[in-house]
């Protein structure tokens, strides 16, 4: 018999990086165990969401509205930006596998720093680009400088993570335009804001502003994290309409599920409710930023829901000592561990463990 063979995937395929998603809490007898892995919202669901989600559950044997009627309406209103300037997917990490599939062609580079959001990476070799990771600086923020200079003829996209995960800084408005101002108009440069939410500093990024002045800006945000619907797979992304339609055109049919729509629509008419949530997650992240450094730690500014902590090779034993104490972190091997910000009791805890691991 002859040898059969079999299909075989793109060369790309074979080298792209796993995901590893952050680790459910390992329950413990006597003690409730939190899970500050995946920088969720500790919160249930916003006022009003749940029912409006409710509505369209029983019509799941229906596809949901394919053109996102109106959450896109929604969405136009709520950050007075035209409808064909916005594009809707399954999570903005679904937005930034469009952008690349949209913009790139093989072996075209996507500048971005690193360490920065995991499903870069993923997202780049899957589209069978090549990723050119520019060291974040000492204190875990983006090196603009470097990154431009990183910039050659195939670079196709640039992605600016603001606040940066997992090292929690974000950039400011004058160093983001001062950068732009170096990307030539070609490049496509992707303002990953899925913390906007929760930034507490001066000149901070105004995006949307960024936006309007920059035809080769595309600002994503997510429901994911602040809103709290990650379960639900909704994100955006704003940016003129002929980029906002190349992303349209490679989306996923009826990818967004209307059970999704319905609570995202829910969730911006929630904004009150929305914002006192937040107001109370960053109340709790500077009262743990505040009790790690009169640890003796020195941790970088943290403008997301969650703090990083260098440990580099103590990093395995850090996660262990959280594990026993019933927090769950997210350890980068040989790097740090990314702790979210969560329920209070899990907030005491690290403060905790912040004080009682030897380093
Ligand atoms: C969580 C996160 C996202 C968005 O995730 P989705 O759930 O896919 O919307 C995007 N970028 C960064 C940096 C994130 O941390």
């Amino acid at each position: 018999m002859t040898e059969q063979t079999t299909p075989q995937p793109r060369a790309n395929v074979g080298k792209i990086p796993a995901y590893v998603p952050g680790k459910p809490p390992v329950p413990r007898a006597g003690l409730t165990t939190y899970k500050l892995s995946s920088n969720e919202n500790p919160y249930p669901p916003l006022s009003g969401v749940v029912e409006a989600a409710m509505g369209v559950v029983g019509q799941m044997n229906r596809y949901p509205d394919m053109g996102c009627t109106d959450l896109y309406a929604a969405l136009a209103e709520h950050f007075d930006v035209p409808v064909e300037d916005l594009s809707a997917a399954t999570g903005s990490v679904a937005l930034i596998y469009q952008i690349l599939q949209a913009f790139c062609d093989p072996g075209d580079e996507v500048v971005y720093a690193w360490r920065s959001f995991e499903a870069y990476p993923i997202a780049v070799t899957a589209a069978a680009a090549t990723s050119v990771q520019v060291p974040v600086t000492a204190t875990g923020e983006h090196d603009l400088d470097a990154m431009a200079e990183a910039i050659t003829d195939r670079t196709k996209v640039v992605i600016v993570c603001t606040p940066n995960n997992p090292t929690g800084p974000a950039v400011t408005q004058t160093a983001l335009l001062g950068f732009l101002a170096k990307v030539p108009s070609h490049v496509l440069v992707i303002l990953d804001e899925a913390y906007v939410e929760f930034v507490r500093m001066d000149d901070a990024v105004d995006g949307l502003a960024v936006y309007r002045e920059h035809a080769n800006v595309v600002v994503t945000r997510t429901f994911s994290k602040a809103y709290g619907l990650a379960n639900f797979r909704v994100g955006y992304a704003v940016a003129r309409a002929p980029l906002a339609g190349a992303l349209r055109a490679v989306s996923l049919p009826f990818g967004v599920s209307g059970v999704a729509q319905a609570a995202a629509i829910a969730s911006l008419q929630a904004e009150e409710h929305l914002l006192a949530r937040v107001e109370s997650l960053v109340a709790e992240r500077k009262r743990v930023v505040d009790g790690v450094r009169a640890a003796g730690w020195d941790i970088p500014d943290a403008q997301g829901n969650f703090i990083w902590f260098a440990l580099g090779d103590r990093t395995a034993d850090f996660a262990a000592a959280a594990d026993e104490v019933g927090i769950v972190v997210r350890p980068f091997a040989g790097e740090g561990a990314r702790v979210s910000i969560g329920e209070p009791e899990a907030n005491d805890r690290l403060i905790d463990l912040a004080g009682s691991f030897r380093r």
